[in-house]
């Protein structure tokens, strides 16, 4: 672990193993840290903060670009650690640690503008000043789908903003985490302003959410742990973001271009094999085109590669454990008892493991399980429904309202649409949306707070409202 800007074991826990997901085959082992490790970080984040928080952002936003560069330049490397841990295809990983690098060029470049503001003042003899300070220490976890990306998103701007951090990445995948840690020293950032702790998720999520010097809780993961720790939080009322759960819909309708809705329609579903919080999870397509539409993304589906994510080419990879593997069985099982036809793929693949073959099922229902749950794997169920506010209605019929998706090429629909639809993020006509130039977020059960655009910084800074008087 990296706490106080030094590389430590867990003072009692010893150690935990982690395992390449397409060999099943360990390639490590990490700090089993708890709660005694999480205050000491915590410790030397409040520490560090006393004086990190009073660098310009001039200063902040000249380390950020130091630490851009390093990512870049560590590009490769770093995409091999994150495919040895987490399976996506080496493609997909080198994507991502750019992706990571992007966040926090963007952040180098937010930093410098936080403005605050003067207020025209009610009162004689007095100035009203609005002023932007960072919260303090925030307490980040995050889940192994990106284990570097999804860091980005929170170290970034909690440095731009003048905060300190402890870090605390999925356990399946904590060597992309610590490389944070890594990189940050390398970059200049001083001892304690980053920290990165691996261990048990119960005992360092209580201690971050308990301990009164964290003043910020930001969390990417599922909406049952988002609950919990939301829940922890209350207890000192933190600052909180969550990136939770999705229940992605893509809509396709008669006046779609269908070609492109297909095309669209597997980078949203089977990106990172499925694993995305914004990945496809039902395909809604009106009657007219249904059938075209299920045999052409049928076709799509079969020419995907999948392998282990190290090979040349592969295009997805395994899942992440056996108890994924598990869901998307169950899930399957699921729907074909209740009329699901599996059109294409429907078993585990022949490469054994944690490969799944990426599916396609017709005739999906609201009664199957997946209408409801996240599936979070390679299986692509396709609804068929006749009118637009049917569509809608049906999109809307989740506790979920992260990404949605939807293909028309009636400019009058697109606005109805992307208005009616309760998401925070829409694609019309696209399935892969995500920058760091724009907001990444979700409403309802689906989170709160957003990361990437000049928003993302937001969540990080408190606003201080100063009187002056007696003038
Ligand atoms: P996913 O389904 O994507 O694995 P989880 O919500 O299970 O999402 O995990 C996301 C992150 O939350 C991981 O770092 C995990 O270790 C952590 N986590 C899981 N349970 C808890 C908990 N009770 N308290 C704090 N963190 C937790």
């Amino acid at each position: 672990m990296y706490i106080a800007g030094a590389w430590c074991d867990a003072q009692s826990g010893g150690t935990l193993d982690v395992d390449n997901p397409a060999t099943g085959t360990a390639i490590g082992t990490i700090a089993n840290g708890g709660a005694a490790e999480t205050r000491r970080a915590i410790e030397a984040a409040h520490t560090a903060f006393l004086s990190f928080s009073k660098t310009t952002a001039g200063e902040r936003a000249e380390m950020l670009r130091r630490l851009h560069q390093l990512i870049l330049e560590n590009q490769e490397e770093l995409a091999q650690i994150l495919t040895r841990e987490q399976g996506k295809p080496l493609a997909e990983a080198r994507g991502e640690i750019g992706m990571s690098a992007a966040y926090v060029l963007w952040f180098a470049e937010e930093a410098r503008r936080v403005y605050g503001e003067i207020i025209p003042s009610p009162w004689h003899g007095r100035r009203l000043l609005a002023t932007r300070q960072p919260v303090g220490v925030v307490g980040a976890i995050t889940p192994w789908n990106f284990p570097s990306s999804m860091l980005a998103r929170k170290i970034a701007p909690a440095l731009a903003a003048g905060c300190t951090i402890v870090c605390k990445p999925a356990t399946q995948t904590p060597y992309s985490g610590l490389a944070w840690g890594e990189l940050c020293a390398r970059a200049g950032f001083p001892a304690g302003v980053v920290n990165v702790i691996t261990g048990s998720a119960r005992e360092i999520g209580g201690e971050l959410t308990s301990n009164p010097l964290v003043r910020k809780i930001t969390f990417t993961g599922s909406t049952e742990v988002g609950k919990v720790l939301l829940a922890q939080a209350a207890g000192t009322v933190k600052k909180v973001s969550m990136e939770l759960g999705g229940n992605a819909p893509f809509i396709v309708f008669d006046d779609a271009d269908i070609d492109r809705a297909v095309e669209g329609g597997i980078n949203a579903k089977f990106r990172n094999t499925g694993q995305t919080c914004v990945c496809t999870n039902r395909f809604y397509v009106q009657a007219g085109v249904y059938d075209e539409f299920v045999e052409k993304l049928s076709r799509a589906t079969q020419k995907l590669r999948v392998g282990p994510g190290a090979e040349q080419g592969v295009e997805l990879g395994p899942l992440i454990d056996s108890q994924s593997l598990g869901k998307v069985e169950e899930l399957l099982a699921d729907a074909v008892g209740k009329g699901g036809q599996v059109v294409t793929g429907g078993r585990r693949h022949e490469l054994g493991g944690n490969f799944f073959e990426p599916t396609i099922i017709a005739e999906a229902s609201a009664a199957m399980r997946f209408s409801r749950e996240e599936i979070f794997g390679p299986l692509a169920p396709v609804f068929r429904f006749e009118t637009e506010e049917e569509a809608v209605r049906l999109a809307n019929d989740t506790e979920y309202g992260l990404a949605c998706y939807f293909y028309t090429r009636d400019l009058g629909r697109a606005f109805r649409a992307s208005e009616a639809l309760d998401y925070g993020i829409v694609g019309v006509n696209e399935g892969l949306v995500t920058t760091e130039v724009a907001p990444f977020g979700g409403v309802k059960e689906s989170g709160m707070g957003r990361e990437g655009s000049r928003h993302g910084i937001e969540d990080y800074l408190e606003v201080k409202y100063v009187c002056m008087g007696g003038l």
